[in-house]
């Protein structure tokens, strides 16, 4: 027999009476007065595909090793179902077996597997309802992170992930190294000698691809990086992975309002283009992860977001009196208690603070005429907290050369980035969306680590 092969989704699309041949996994099977039927998934979509195998149609010895977990390609002719929540099944003809799965040893059954044990088979993990809709998921938003800048013509840029400088000048980088650590090369007064390194001088993955980012935006007007980060802060919570993606558009004549007009649009663009492609996936997690998933997202691609600046946010902080485990106090840091306070019940929707004390935020930032804020962008989102970290960079030579000397860092470090100031010096602006905190938001799920593939973390990079 001479049939199309299709995928499920695909299949939902044909008309009935059509002949296709559908390769995937089998999800389950059951066997009922003559018949079996068999769920076949493939991850094209949520939905399943039922296959109706009537008996003598597939020799018996096939038809015994098509179990939970095998790989099969049933052909057949697509036919009305009587079943509810299906429009066609597959009246199947002939089943080609390609791999059996030991059902005693297979460690996805139909019963619901809690997220943890799914964590811990990562390579499984995938062929699960949850799994194949957070992927899905995590694929149409990066779709839509790329669709959304290059259709505003920026220039998308390829930042390196081994750098010499500490973007930050926080700390928490991983070194990169090839020298061999039981036996380093040391110099005449007992320090590494990191002359004798790969390249001369000690390097770390990256934490941002921001620095360099801005050398293109001084060309191009308006780039984006959108790439792997990583840090060691050995944090350990649901929102933080010491390997992360983060998207870090970088424009040049932005100041800030500039800077948060593009954010929102960005995120509301990013959020519909996900509702409107992975309906079916949304619903899923709205009824078994997160029941405000769906009327949360399709609340804010309609509104704006609230905005205040960081002392506002303290008062009202203050103002809300109540025990928080931190108590917020101007030049401290804002908690995630306190940012998802101020998005999820005072503003109930995303919220943008602005304008946060120096002394708290990279060096990079541009210094308010009060000398004592900066003009930073942090959007808050319910259920999350920060997603995205942003802000006007500081584009005067002298200032930004007092800053890196305040933070502590050596200017001759950063030649090349003062350079950016000493030749046609712009105001320029940009922010760093977190790919895995935007997952959180539009999945609903509450642990980084069931929206990125094979999660890095402290303690753990099986995968
Ligand atoms: P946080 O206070 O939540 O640790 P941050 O202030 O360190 O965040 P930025 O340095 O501004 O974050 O980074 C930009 C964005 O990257 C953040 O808004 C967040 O979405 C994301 N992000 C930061 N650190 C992590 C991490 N360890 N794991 C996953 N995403 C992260
Ligand atoms: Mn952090």
């Amino acid at each position: 027999m001479k049939s199309q092969r299709v995928s499920v989704k695909q299949a939902y699309l044909l008309p009935v009476g059509s002949e296709i041949t559908v390769p995937g996994w089998v999800r389950s099977r059951r066997d009922s007065k003559g018949i079996t039927f068999i769920e076949l998934n493939d991850g094209s979509r949520f939905k399943s595909l039922q296959l109706v195998v009537e008996s003598g149609t597939v020799p018996d010895e096939t038809l015994r090793q098509v179990t939970t977990g095998s790989s099969i390609a049933a052909s057949g002719v697509l036919v009305d179902s009587p079943a509810a929540g299906q429009p066609v099944e597959l009246k199947v003809a002939g089943i080609e077996l390609y791999g059996t799965a030991d059902s005693a040893a297979y460690p996805l059954q139909k019963k619901g597997h809690s997220l943890e044990f799914l964590r811990e088979i990562a390579h499984l993990r995938v062929r699960s309802n949850t799994f194949g809709a957070v992927f899905r998921v995590r694929n149409a938003l990066t779709h839509a992170i790329h669709r959304f800048f290059q259709e505003r013509n920026f220039v998308y840029v390829q930042t390196p992930i081994i750098t010499a400088s500490d973007c930050e000048g926080a700390g928490e980088l991983f070194s990169v190294t090839s020298l061999k650590l039981g036996d380093l090369p040391r110099r005449s007064d007992g320090e590494i000698d990191w002359q004798q390194d790969f390249f001369g001088r000690p390097t770390y993955l990256t934490v941002s691809g921001q620095l360099e980012a801005e050398i293109f935006a001084l060309s191009f007007g308006r780039v984006y990086t959108f790439g792997p980060t990583f840090r060691a802060e050995n944090s350990n919570t649901p929102r933080h992975l010491a390997e992360f993606w983060m998207v870090e558009p970088e424009m040049a004549f932005f100041d800030l309002a500039d800077n948060m007009r593009l954010a929102e649009e960005f995120l509301r663009f990013t959020i519909r283009h996900v509702l409107e492609n992975c309906r079916e996936d949304l619903e899923f997690f709205n009824r078994y992860i997160e029941t405000s998933v769906l009327s949360t997202l399709e609340h804010v691609v309609e509104s704006t977001f609230g905005h205040l600046t960081y002392t506002e946010a303290i008062q009202a902080l203050q103002d809300a009196r109540r025990t928080w485990q931190f108590p917020p106090e101007w030049g401290q840091d804002l908690q995630t208690e306190h940012e998802r306070f101020l998005s999820e019940e005072l503003f109930k929707k995303p919220v943008i603070v602005t304008d946060y004390p120096k002394v708290i935020k990279p060096f990079y930032m541009r210094v308010n005429d009060d000398d004592r804020t900066v003009r930073a962008m942090d959007v808050l989102v319910p259920r999350v907290g920060e997603i995205v970290g942003g802000s006007q960079r500081e584009e005067r030579y002298d200032v930004l050369v007092q800053r890196i000397r305040e933070a502590g860092l050596d200017e001759r470090a950063y030649w090349w980035y003062l350079d950016l100031r000493r030749f046609g010096s712009v105001p320029h602006s940009g922010f760093g969306l977190g790919l895995e905190r935007m997952m959180m938001y539009l999945t609903g799920l509450k642990n980084i680590r069931d929206v990125i593939p094979f999660p890095r973390t402290p303690g753990n990079a099986e995968f």
